[in-house]
C-alpha cells in the first residue's frame, strides 16, 4: 500500500488528486491537504470582480467530491516537510496546521510515500507598502477579493452616474509581478462595464504594467500569422488599447499605494504618481512559506526552495546571462532531484529563469514580469505527476519517467475583454511552446503555425464554455477525465 499526499487543492493539486483517484490501485491512498474548503475556478474571478458572476458560480465545496472519489481530505496548511522522516518517524512526513473550523489551529502530521507540492502562490501584497485589500487597492485573486473589487467598482460607477469624473487604475502592483493576462482581462472588463453603464465619457482608465511593452504577458510576447501576415501581440494589444481608449503605462514598478494614489518608478528611472478613485493591482507571487528538515533535524530549506520560496525541481538553476539560457533548462518531470518521490507542479515549482527579457531601471530596480504558469500547464503538470507516481508505485522507482517540459508544451489562454452573450469579446491566444525554443524555432522561438491570436465575440463564448467545462471536470462528473487539462 502506498500513500500519495497532495499539498494544495487548486488547479494543479486538484487535477492530480482526481487522476490519482482514478489510476491508483484500491489498496493505495491519496490525501489532499489544503487550507480551503472550496475549489475556485480562478480565471472567472475576473467576472466576479465586475459583478457579472457570484462567488457561488466560481466555487464549490471540495469535501463531497473527495468523499465520492475516495480521496482523503485534510483542511489544513502544510507547514513543514520532513522528506527523510526524523528521529521519531521512520517515513517521510509533513506537518500541518488545521484550518478546518472544527480543528482550527490544531497541529497534525501525515506520513507519505509520494508527495506532490501544488501549493500555488503566496499572494505577496507585503512586497509593496499599501498594496491590496488590507491596504488601499483591490484585487481579484480570490473570490472574496473579487467581491470587494466589484463593490468598489460599483461605487465609482455610481459616482460617474452622478456626473463625477473617475480615474480607474488596473494592473500590476510590483515590478516583478506575473499574471499580466489577468490584469489585462480585468482592465477590459472594467472598460466594458463602464461603457455598458453609459458613463464611459467620465472614466479615465489606466493600465499600469511592469511589461516593457504591451502584449508581453510575461512570455516575451507572441508572434503569429494572421490573414497571411505576421503580427505580434504588441501590435495586436496596442490596437485594442487604442480602440477602447485605455491609457497604458508600461515598464512600471509600483513602490507604494496610499489612499487614492499609486506611486511608481519606470524603466527610465523616473518616479511618478497617479491619483485614482478605484485601483485593482495584482500582487507579486512568491512560494508559500514551507520549512524542510533532514533526518537529523538540519534545515534543508535552501536545498529544496529557491530564494523566491518556490520549490527547486529538475531544472538547470545555474545562474547565466539571459541570452545563454536554453529551452532544456526548464524542468521535465518536476521531481526534486534529491528526493525523487517529491514533485512540485503548477505555480509551486521554481522557474529557472525569466522568459521576458530582464530589465532594470537606472536606479537598479528590476522591472520584469516573472514567468507565468497558467491554468492549462498547471493542470497538465498535475496529471503528469499523478501518472508518474502511479507508474513508480506499480513498477518501482526505476520506471521510465514521462516528461512534460513547458518548453515542449502548448498553452491556450482566453483573455476576456468584456462579458455578454451578444456584446462580449475576448482575446484568444494559443502558443507553442510556452517557453520559447530559439534553437528549434529561430527568430521568434515559437512555431508560427501553432501560435495564434484572435479577438472577438467568439472568444467570449469559448471563455464561458471553458468556465462550465472546467467546473464540470473539477466536480468529477461522468466522463470528467476525457476533458483535457
Ligand atoms: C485573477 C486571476 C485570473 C487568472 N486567469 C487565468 C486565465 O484566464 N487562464 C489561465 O490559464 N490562468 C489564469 N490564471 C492563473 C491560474 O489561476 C493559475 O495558473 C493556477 O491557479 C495555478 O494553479 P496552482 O494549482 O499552481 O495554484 P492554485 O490554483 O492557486 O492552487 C494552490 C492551492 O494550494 C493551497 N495552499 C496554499 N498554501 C498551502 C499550504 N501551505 N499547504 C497546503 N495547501 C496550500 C491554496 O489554498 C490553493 O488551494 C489567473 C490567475 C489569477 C490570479
Amino acid at each position: 500500500m502506498a500513500r500519495v499526499v497532495v499539498l494544495g487543492g487548486g488547479i494543479a493539486g486538484h487535477t492530480a488528486a482526481l487522476h490519482l483517484s482514478r489510476m491508483l490501485r484500491r489498496s493505495d491512498e491519496v490525501v489532499v491537504v489544503t487550507p480551503n474548503s472550496q475549489w475556485n475556478w480562478i480565471p472567472s474571478n475576473i467576472w466576479v470582480g465586475v459583478g457579472k458572476m457570484k462567488t457561488e458560480q466560481v466555487t464549490f465545496k471540495l469535501a463531497p467530491i473527495y468523499k465520492r472519489r475516495g480521496i482523503g481530505y485534510e483542511q489544513a496548511l502544510t507547514t513543514v516537510i520532513h522528506p527523510e522522516g526524523d528521529a521519531s518517524h521512520q517515513s517521510p512526513y509533513v506537518e500541518l496546521r488545521y484550518t478546518d473550523p472544527a480543528r482550527s489551529g490544531e497541529h497534525g502530521e501525515l506520513a507519505y510515500d509520494y508527495l506532490i507540492n501544488a501549493t500555488g502562490p503566496k499572494l505577496n501584497f507585503g512586497a509593496t507598502p499599501g498594496l491590496g485589500p488590507d491596504g488601499h487597492s483591490s484585487s481579484v485573486c480570490t473570490p472574496g477579493h473579487a467581491v470587494q473589487a466589484s463593490a468598489a467598482l460599483q461605487e465609482s460607477i455610481a459616482k460617474m452616474r452622478r456626473g463625477q469624473h473617475q480615474t480607474l487604475v488596473v494592473g500590476m502592483g510590483h515590478g516583478t509581478c506575473t499574471c499580466e493576462g489577468a490584469a489585462f482581462e480585468y482592465a477590459f472588463n472594467v472598460e466594458h462595464e463602464v461603457r455598458q453603464a453609459g458613463v464611459r465619457a467620465l472614466a479615465d482608465i489606466v493600465y499600469l504594467t511592469n511589461e516593457y511593452e504591451l502584449g508581453d504577458f510575461g512570455v516575451g510576447g507572441l508572434t503569429f500569422t494572421q490573414q497571411g501576415f505576421q503580427t505580434t501581440s504588441k501590435l495586436w494589444t496596442e490596437s485594442l488599447f487604442r480602440e477602447r481608449g485605455i491609457r497604458a503605462v508600461t515598464g512600471a514598478h509600483v513602490t507604494g499605494v496610499e489612499e487614492g494614489a499609486v506611486h511608481y518608478e519606470q524603466l527610465d528611472g523616473t518616479i511618478n504618481s497617479l491619483a485614482f478613485d478605484f485601483a485593482m493591482l495584482l500582487p507579486p507571487f512568491g512560494g508559500v512559506p514551507l520549512k524542510a528538515f533532514d533526518k537529523e533535524g538540519g534545515d534543508i530549506g535552501s536545498e529544496l526552495f529557491a530564494p523566491s520560496g518556490f520549490m527547486k525541481v529538475d531544472a538547470d538553476y545555474t545562474a547565466k546571462p539571459f541570452d545563454e539560457w536554453r529551452a532544456e533548462d526548464w524542468p521535465r518531470t518536476y521531481q526534486v532531484p534529491a528526493y525523487p518521490n517529491i514533485f512540485a507542479v503548477g505555480i509551486a515549482f521554481a522557474p529557472p529563469h525569466q522568459i521576458s527579457q530582464p530589465r532594470t531601471s537606472p536606479n537598479g530596480t528590476v522591472i520584469t514580469p516573472a514567468p507565468p504558469r497558467t491554468g492549462m500547464p498547471s493542470g497538465i503538470m498535475g496529471k503528469l505527476a499523478a501518472t508518474n507516481i502511479v507508474a513508480m508505485i506499480e513498477k518501482g522507482d526505476a520506471v521510465e519517467i514521462r516528461s512534460g517540459s513547458m518548453a515542449d508544451m502548448a498553452a491556450a489562454c482566453v483573455a476576456s475583454a468584456g462579458s455578454g452573450l451578444r456584446h462580449g469579446s475576448a482575446a484568444s491566444m494559443t502558443m507553442y511552446p510556452v517557453v520559447p525554443d530559439f534553437q528549434k524555432y529561430p527568430g521568434t522561438g515559437r512555431s508560427l503555425g501553432d501560435t495564434f491570436g484572435e479577438i472577438g465575440l467568439a472568444g467570449h463564448w469559448i471563455k464561458l464554455a471553458l468556465h462550465y467545462l472546467f467546473l464540470y471536470k473539477a466536480k468529477a462528473r461522468p466522463g470528467w477525465h476525457l476533458i483535457p487539462e
